[in-house]
């Protein structure tokens, strides 16, 4: 029902080599609402910034998942519908603001319309990372969890001097090897959980790696540097390198190890 509602699923996904260990997520890849939420109220020029997605970041999440030969889970429809990125009792899970923009389709919510939210998007692709993640977990080889977004090069007319950042919260075997790796490429700018925290509770890496004992690591590309194709296939080759150089030659990422999170566990 939901694929024909949609037109097709709310999530899509790449072949790899789960030998590989990895696993890549994207989480805000695509503006898309279907045509019964009448673009939730919004102008269409709305739809085409942060807002709605990570522009840039499935492009960077397909030429990388091509480039390392690796497992790729990709969501399908905007975060205004819902964000994949939240735990369900977190309050930004289904914003009536965003930005400072009122999304009129989100106001006052039925509990009844809440649900379908969750039936139709969050939980498929939810589900697709799990059923993932299990199925290489069962073939004998925890993945690492490599998730891919975008930030927006100024906020509030504050320009944003990182050209990538990592996000991660305790679990320190992907994210430190990362941004050793990160830095030798030449004049880039690496923040470290800027200009978000990696410390989100209920979050996709929190509920699918933190939880799970897996390595994992979110890595933020500034938009501007993603926009178009080559771009794209730019940044996913400085993150091939890196990421294959980090597999390569770091001890323990594929294996399963608890070390909690800051939000509690
Ligand atoms: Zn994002």
């Amino acid at each position: 029902m939901v694929q024909e509602e949609l037109g097709e699923k709310p999530y899509r996904t790449i072949d790899g080599d789960v030998k590989l260990g990895l696993l890549i997520l994207c989480d805000h890849a695509q503006n898309r609402i279907p045509e019964d939420f009448h673009t939730l109220g919004l102008r269409p020029e709305d739809l085409h910034r942060h807002t709605a997605f990570d522009l840039g970041a499935e492009g960077v999440t397909r030429f990388l998942a091509k480039m390392l030969g690796a497992p790729a889970v990709i969501s399908q429809f905007s975060r205004l519908l819902v964000d994949p990125n939240r735990g369900l009792d977190d309050p930004t899970l289904i914003m009536e603001i965003a930005d400072g923009l009122v999304v009129p389709g989100n106001v006052g919510l039925s509990a009844a319309a809440r649900e379908e939210r969750l039936d139709r998007f969050y939980r498929p692709y939810d589900d697709a990372v799990g059923g993932m993640v299990g199925a290489a977990i069962d073939a004998g080889r925890p993945p690492v969890i490599l998730s891919i977004h975008s930030f927006t090069q100024a906020w509030k007319g504050v320009p944003r001097p990182w050209h990538t950042s990592v996000l991660w919260d305790k679990d320190p075997r992907l994210p430190v090897p990362l941004l050793d790796g990160l830095k030798t490429i030449p004049d880039v700018v690496v923040g470290d959980n800027v200009p978000y925290s990696g410390q989100l509770k209920g979050d996709t890496l929190y509920r699918h790696a933190t939880a799970r004992g897996l390595a994992h690591a979110l890595i933020e590309v500034r938009q501007d540097l993603i926009l178009g194709e080559q771009g794209q296939a730019e940044w996913a080759a400085h993150l091939a390198r890196v990421v294959s150089g980090v597999l390569q030659s770091t001890d323990g990422l594929n294996t399963i190890e608890y070390h909690g999170s800051h939000t509690g566990i």
